[in-house]
């Protein structure tokens, strides 16, 4: 059996077990202690902008704290992007919210700022005034986001960008999760960046983060036994995931080169076949390209998407279908969705292609050459 290529593995720059060994030297093994603050301070100072960040224990505990802070509660309405993965929209019903799925255009996948703004007039004309919006950054390749943050201005609804999969791109320069009223990145294991588990909830309001960083410890009152005024959570990251996090943050500057240029390989190798597509970006936007994606247009190219990912499985390849979206997730369904049929077109073409930034130049041969022998080439 040949080597096992992931779609998506950690790969460690080699200074992670500097921070870690600190810790434990210094017994810092306490949830809090300097390694969170320097990872918080990296991540503020990459974003730039004048962003505050709080590191949490997921990019999923993030989008929580996040629609706690906007006051989102039972029965209010976000509009969220329903090609994404599913954590996005499990947090709105976390606050006992109603998602309501928004469909994407074709430039970026993600959500269409023209649907967005017939679907919130929908809302309003039902008397129902939407209390966020939630648009994703989705494979790295940045959403529509200054329509939609303007949208969003126009009629008053503050923006949460899930920006788990998109640290690193940008829009015009400016970093994606700078944007909107919040951002949320994730360290989970399989993103660009990882601390084997973590995520980050940041603002440019200072207030905000540190609020996020009070929920997040059980909000303690200040007093010198235990007091509570408010419902807390335990979502803060710990020392020892902040410490890797700390050595992750030196090398993503390796780490998206290495993804964009897995990316430029693809599309030399394999964008001339006939019927395989891939997505380019628009003008002024930069992909962190967390996984390359793959259209395959079944009347052209002679083979579907799932006859490809089959014989990837058969080479001990994984790769994966794009994201279902979610107004077609049994748990979602019966939510609202203004749908134009883009998401389920790209769910049923597309392909995710292993993207690590360790992949070898004999690893991504190796996948083309499936492809090349699938379609006869
Ligand atoms: C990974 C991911 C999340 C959740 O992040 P976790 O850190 O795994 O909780 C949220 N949204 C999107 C789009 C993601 O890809």
């Amino acid at each position: 059996m040949k080597s096992k290529i992931w779609l998506s593995p950690p790969h460690m720059g080699g200074t992670e077990d500097k921070f870690v060994r600190e810790a434990f030297e210094t017994n810092w093994i306490a949830p809090l202690g300097p390694n969170v603050n320097g990872f918080e301070n990296d991540i503020a100072e990459y974003l730039g902008h004048g962003t505050h960040a709080a590191v949490l224990i997921s990019g999923t505990a993030a989008i929580h704290l996040g629609l706690i802070l906007l006051g989102v509660g039972d029965g209010d309405e976000v509009m969220c992007q329903s090609m994404t993965f599913s954590a996005s929209a499990n947090a709105i019903r976390y606050v006992n919210a109603v998602p309501v799925f928004v469909d994407s255009e074709t430039d970026t996948w993600n959500m269409c700022p023209i649907l967005l703004e017939e679907a919130i007039n929908s809302r309003l004309a039902a008397g129902k005034k939407p209390k966020a919006i939630l648009p994703v950054h989705l494979y790295g390749m940045p959403a529509k986001i200054e329509e939609i943050v303007a949208i969003g201005t126009k009629y008053g609804i503050p923006v949460i960008e899930d920006a788990a999969e998109s640290l690193g791109s940008t829009v015009n320069g400016r970093s994606c999760g700078t944007f909107g009223k919040f951002g949320v990145l994730s360290f989970n294991g399989n993103k660009i960046i990882t601390t084997s588990g973590g995520g980050a909830l940041v603002s440019q309001d200072v207030e905000m983060v540190n609020k996020a960083r009070f929920l997040a410890s059980q909000a303690r009152d200040e007093a010198p036994h235990y007091q509570h005024s408010q419902v807390g959570y335990n979502y803060r990251l710990s020392n020892l995931c902040a410490g890797v996090g700390r050595g992750q943050m030196e090398v993503l500057p390796l780490r998206l080169e290495a993804r964009r240029a897995n990316f430029d390989f693809y599309v030399a190798h394999l964008g001339t076949l006939p019927g395989i597509t891939f997505l380019h970006e628009p003008q002024g936007y930069l992909s962190n390209r967390w996984l390359t994606t793959m259209m395959v247009n079944p009347e052209i190219a002679g083979c579907n998407r799932e006859t490809l990912r089959l014989a990837f499985e058969k080479e001990n390849i994984e790769s994966r279908p794009v994201w279902k979206p979610m107004h077609r997730q049994p748990v979602f369904e019966s939510f609202p969705a203004y749908t134009n049929g883009v998401s389920d077109k790209l769910f049923q073409d597309g392909l995710c292609l292993p993207s690590g930034s360790s992949l070898s130049k004999i690893d991504l041969e190796r996948i083309c050459n499936v492809v090349f022998e699938v379609m006869g080439k």
